[in-house]
């Protein structure tokens, strides 16, 4: 189970930027990763309102547009809600379902994530489905038993023929935001459990396709050495993706591993 699956880099910018700023930063990554699209899947989630503008930015450059969530109902009256389809038509190929913050800020629950997940999968757009234990259940011995539940619970009714569509990021919230990093071998270790419970869930080549990002103040220091793991397929980066530098910095190490 090695480095065989092109890797595959994130850039959520969260609820960060403006108009002007959030074009301006699109630029600057598509300088920053040139010469790397070749070799590595790149993506950025800009706020819903500045897909488009960000998308034209990042014209055929070969970056990847990215919504940082999406709702599963196609349309009508959902006051405040984005559809599959809405995003679709923005040029969006990739959205994040289930990250940390929709869990533990606003209260999103197992059950509705894996309705985005396979409302984004229907609607033929890559989903990365995030799973992480929070501080209190690593302490409590819990962070297995909730980083599995999550994969399961998001994967549930995805046939084998979307699996293809899906990367898993492992972020482990008391990582995200906060300067503090897995170490690369816990970062291992949660990669294989996760990849064992997809070839249960699943079968071995799914299990050996799936790619799993690592996710939790990944920066340019900390990129190679977490890269060099096995099972580990790339980064879903918030904080450092805000700098064009910075991402381009851990898209390069991503590239240069082994
Ligand atoms: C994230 O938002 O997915 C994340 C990992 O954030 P940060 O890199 O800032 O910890």
């Amino acid at each position: 189970m090695s480095h065989r699956r092109t890797p595959f880099v994130g850039g959520n910018w969260k609820m960060n930027t403006d108009l002007a700023s959030a074009v301006e930063l699109a630029d600057d990554v598509v300088s920053s990763c040139k010469g790397f699209v070749e070799k590595c899947d790149i993506a950025v989630f800009p706020p819903f309102p500045y897909l488009q503008a960000v998308g034209k930015t990042l014209g055929n450059h070969g970056i990847l547009l990215g919504a940082q969530d999406v709702y599963h109902e196609g349309n009508g009256a959902f006051t405040g809600e984005v559809s599959a389809e809405m995003l679709v038509d923005l040029g969006v190929s990739v959205v994040i379902a289930g990250h940390s913050e929709r869990r533990h800020v606003l209260g999103e629950q197992d059950e509705l994530i894996n309705q985005k997940v396979r409302a984004a999968l229907d609607a033929a757009m890559w989903v990365i489905l995030c799973v992480g234990e929070k501080l209190d259940e690593r302490e409590k011995g819990k962070a297995e038993e909730v980083s599995v539940r999550q994969l399961k619970m998001g994967l549930e009714g995805v046939p084998m023929e979307q699996m293809r569509q899906v990367t898993i990021a492992y972020e482990p919230v008391w990582a995200i935001g906060t300067g503090k990093t897995a170490t690369a071998a816990d970062a291992q270790a949660m990669h294989l459990v996760l990849r064992r419970e997809m070839a249960r869930l699943y079968d071995d080549p799914i299990a050996r396709e799936t790619r799993i990002q690592y996710g939790g103040s990944v920066k340019g220091a900390n990129a190679a050495e977490l890269i060099a793991q096995a099972d580990v397929d790339g980064f879903l980066v918030g904080g450092a993706s805000l700098k064009s530098d910075e991402f381009g910095t851990i898209v390069g190490a991503v590239v240069a591993a082994p």
